[in-house]
């Protein structure tokens, strides 16, 4: 294998051959007009308004960002966007896009959706992954009661063993069909009932290999010893730790619930000291690799980069099956493309399901856009560069 190189990541040859030159000046068309903050702001408010009044506003999404940050609508329509990506040696894990659901109807759906996604993914070996949220298992405010100390009531703890049960379904599947089931990681307040719940399906699924991981938010200051504390606890149990390393997707709303409710901020003071934690866990798995199986699911050049480095000098395989690298379809090809070509295990982030209950996802998409500094610059540019270069 080549030496890992600093310009690993400029290599937009590989990173767009998956895109034919139409795909890419459509890409180069959806960065340009999401680059513009004035132009989302104004259109994901008429979006939001006109999901609120049932406008038929799908057909536009389809034709703008769907195809470009989602695997389809069907299974059908996912495996092409699978056999795409496995083509130039990227798995997939896929996400049912739809969210905020509050109804046991919902929940209840949500189960049939996330066990026939892992039904395919066992029968689709490019899929490796299915990433799930337990705020689609049950109620946001029952699990906000239960971090705050409330007393539940008896229909409440019915309510919980309902959760459970649901969450518990998922992980059997899972084991049955050989797929790993990433367990995202939510806002703090509501996080610690969810991480109880995750560690049981840990130590009751993962002792022959890991199925079930938890996600670490690294811009919380107290998630390195999170962390450590959980490793200690996977070889004390005899099970292996899942772990999705992330720095964390709700640092606004953190930061202002803190300072409304006059609590001290979860989150670190400022970014280096989140980039400080994130790459510490990162190399902390690295050195106990055989009793963590983590995946690196960053946009972070530096972070992917010190990551890979370090795998190398450490002389841990770079296709250790205990190790994944992860970004979100449609952003970040560069990285993921590169990591496959160089010999790691990489993957997408595939969210999947109709245009109307993904658009959420989308919005939040386009706004991240604008909103990380440089991030749609830096697509934007590597895009005009490979375009530039196929002429
Ligand atoms: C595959 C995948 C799965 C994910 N799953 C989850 C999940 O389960 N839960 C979740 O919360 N997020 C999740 N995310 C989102 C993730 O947490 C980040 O929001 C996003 O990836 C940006 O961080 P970065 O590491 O890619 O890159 P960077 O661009 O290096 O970092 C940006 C991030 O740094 C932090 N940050 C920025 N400025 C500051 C500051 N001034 N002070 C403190 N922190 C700061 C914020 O977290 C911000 O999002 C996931 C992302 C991916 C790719």
């Amino acid at each position: 294998m080549a030496p890992i190189t600093d310009d690993i990541f400029e290599n937009t040859e590989v990173a767009f051959a998956h895109k034919t030159d139409a795909e890419l000046q459509k890409a180069k068309w959806l960065f340009s007009l999401i680059g513009n903050n004035k132009l989302v702001a104004v259109g994901t408010s008429l979006a939001g308004l006109a999901l609120k009044l049932h406008l038929p506003i799908s057909p536009i999404f389809r034709l703008t960002v769907y195809d470009h940050f989602c695997g389809g609508e069907t299974f059908a329509e996912c495996k092409r966007t699978i056999a795409k990506l496995k083509k130039n040696g990227v798995y997939a894990m896929l996400n049912y896009g739809v969210e905020l659901k509050e109804e046991e109807e919902d929940f209840d759906k949500t189960i049939e959706k996330n066990i026939e996604a892992i039904e395919f993914a066992g029968k689709n070996k490019d899929v490796k992954v299915l990433c799930i949220k337990i705020t689609g298992f049950g109620r946001f405010g029952l699990f906000e009661k239960i971090q705050a100390g409330g007393k539940l009531t008896g229909e409440e703890e019915a309510e919980l063993e309902r959760v459970v049960a649901r969450f518990d379904k998922v992980c059997k599947a899972a084991v049955k069909n050989d797929v790993a089931v990433y367990v995202d990681a939510e806002e703090s307040w509501i996080q610690d009932p969810l991480d109880a719940m995750t560690e049981e399906m840990m130590a009751k699924y993962n002792t022959k290999k890991a199925i079930v991981y938890n996600t670490f938010q690294h811009y919380r200051h107290d998630r390195l010893k999170y962390l450590k504390q959980q490793l200690a606890a996977a070889q004390k149990g005899g099970y292996t730790l899942g772990a999705k390393l992330v720095r964390g997707a709700y640092m606004e709303k953190e930061r202002s619930r803190a300072a409304e409710m006059g609590y001290p901020s979860p989150i670190h003071a400022d970014k280096a000291g989140v980039d400080k934690d994130y790459d510490a866990a990162v190399n902390l798995c690295l050195d106990h690799i055989d009793a963590v199986s983590v995946c690196v699911a960053s946009h972070s050049e530096e972070s992917n980069l010190k990551a890979i480095k370090s795998i190398d000098r450490k002389g841990v395989k770079r296709d250790h099956p205990h190790i994944l690298f992860s970004q979100l379809y449609g952003m970040g090809d560069n990285i993921t493309f590169n990591l496959a070509a160089a010999g790691f295990n990489a993957c997408k982030y595939l969210p999947y399901g109709p245009v109307k209950d993904v658009i959420p996802y989308l919005i939040r998409r386009a706004q991240e856009n604008t909103s990380v500094a440089g991030q749609t610059g830096r697509e934007l540019d590597l895009i005009q560069r490979e375009i530039k270069r196929r002429r």
